[in-house]
C-alpha cells in the first residue's frame, strides 16, 4: 500500500511486524472523548438563544454560516486535498485562490500546515506522527493525555516540522511562498471582512461588533475544533470498512461539519482519493466542490475513487 501524501515525493516505509492494535478503549475513557467533543458545542449552542436578539441576528448567522463553509472547504479542497495529497490538478489561479482561502481557516501557515499533514500520513499513529493520540499508551490517563495531545496540545509544540523533506513542491513555487508569507495580514482578513460586511449590511458599529464575534471569532473556534477532531477523534472512534496501516475511523457524526473529512479510515487507506465519503450514503461536500470545479473545467486529473480501487484498499483484502 502507498502513503501517496503528494505528487514527487518518497514514500517512506514503515517498519514490519509491528501491532498496530492495542485492547479496547476501557468505557469511562470512552465517555470521555464523547464529552470533550460534544459539551464544548452544547455550551456554544446555549449562548445561542440567550444572545438572541440583542447579540446574535439572522444576519450574523448567515454571514457566519458564509465564512464557515468558505475557509473551511479552503482547508479541506484546498490544504488537504489539492495542496497535501495532489487528489487534482488546477490552474496558477485557482491554486492561489485555495492557498488564500485555506489560510483565512486559522489553521496555519500552508508550508507549515502541509508539511505537518504529509509527516502524519507519513508516520500515521507511529513515533514522528505529529498528532497520533496513540502515543502515550492505552491506559484512560494515557488516553486522556493523547486525546488532548492529537486535539490541540500538539498546536501547542514549538517544533516544526522540517520543510525541506515534506514540502520541496511548495517551496520552489514562488506563489505558495508569497501566501505563505502574508498568513498574518490573511488572519485578520478573516476576523475583519465578515465585520466589514456586518457593518455595511445593519448599517451599524453593533453589527459590525456581533458579526466579528460569530462570523469571525465563534466561526474560526468552531471550525478549529472540528478539524482537529478529525485529528484526534477520527483516529479513536468509529468505523473502519477498509484497511489502513494505522488506527483512523469514519466517524459518520461529524461527516457535514467537516465536509466529507470525518471519512478518514478512506482517506488513510486511499490518501489520494479526491472522494472520502465513497460508500453508500456518506456525504462528502468537498469532494461535491471538486467535482464543481472539474465541471467548470478549474481542475482536472481528479482522482476519484474507482471499483477497482476501492475492492484493493477494503479490509481484508490487503495487509
Ligand atoms: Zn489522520
Ligand atoms: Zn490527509
Amino acid at each position: 500500500m502507498t502513503v501517496g501524501y503528494g505528487p514527487g515525493m518518497t514514500t517512506p516505509t514503515s517498519p514490519a511486524g509491528k501491532p498496530i492494535l492495542g485492547r479496547k478503549r476501557p468505557v469511562p475513557a470512552h465517555i470521555a472523548v464523547y464529552a470533550f467533543v460534544i459539551v464544548p458545542f452544547l455550551a456554544l449552542l446555549a449562548a445561542v438563544p440567550l444572545a438572541w436578539g440583542w447579540g446574535l441576528s439572522w444576519l450574523d448567522v448567515a454571514l457566519a454560516a458564509a465564512f464557515y463553509v468558505l475557509t473551511c472547504l479552503g482547508a479541506t479542497v484546498g490544504f488537504h486535498r489539492y495542496f497535501t495529497h495532489g487528489a487534482f490538478k488546477a490552474g496558477r489561479a485557482l491554486r492561489i485562490g485555495l492557498a488564500v482561502v485555506g489560510s483565512m481557516a486559522v489553521q496555519g501557515p500552508i508550508l507549515h500546515w502541509v508539511a505537518d499533514h504529509r509527516r502524519h500520513h507519513a508516520f500515521a499513529d507511529r513515533e514522528g506522527d505529529p498528532h497520533s493520540p496513540w502515543l502515550f499508551g492505552t491506559s484512560p490517563a494515557a488516553l486522556a493525555r493523547g486525546f488532548w495531545h492529537a486535539h490541540l496540545g500538539w498546536v501547542l509544540q514549538r517544533d516544526l516540522t522540517n520543510q525541506e523533506r515534506f514540502v520541496p513542491d511548495l517551496l520552489a513555487d514562488r506563489d505558495m511562498r508569497v501566501v505563505h508569507r502574508l498568513f498574518g495580514p490573511l488572519t485578520i482578513v478573516t476576523l475583519a471582512l465578515p465585520a466589514l460586511l456586518g457593518g455595511l449590511i445593519s448599517w451599524s458599529w453593533a453589527g459590525a461588533l456581533t458579526a466579528l464575534f460569530w462570523a469571525g471569532l465563534i466561526r474560526v473556534f468552531a471550525l478549529h475544533h472540528v478539524t482537529w477532531s478529525v485529528n484526534s477523534v477520527c483516529h479513536m472512534i468509529g468505523e473502519r470498512p477498509f484497511a489502513a496501516r494505522d488506527r483512523s475511523a469514519n466517524f459518520w457524526p461529524l461527516a457535514i461539519l467537516s465536509m466529507g473529512e470525518s471519512w478518514h479510515n478512506l482517506h488513510h487507506a486511499d490518501p489520494t482519493s479526491a472522494r472520502h465519503g465513497v460508500l453508500r450514503g456518506q456525504i462528502d461536500i468537498s469532494a461535491r466542490t471538486i467535482w464543481l470545479f472539474e465541471r467548470l473545467g478549474w481542475a482536472w486529473d481528479v482522482r476519484w475513487p474507482t471499483p477497482a480501487r476501492l475492492a484493493r484498499i477494503t479490509a481484508g483484502v490487503v495487509a
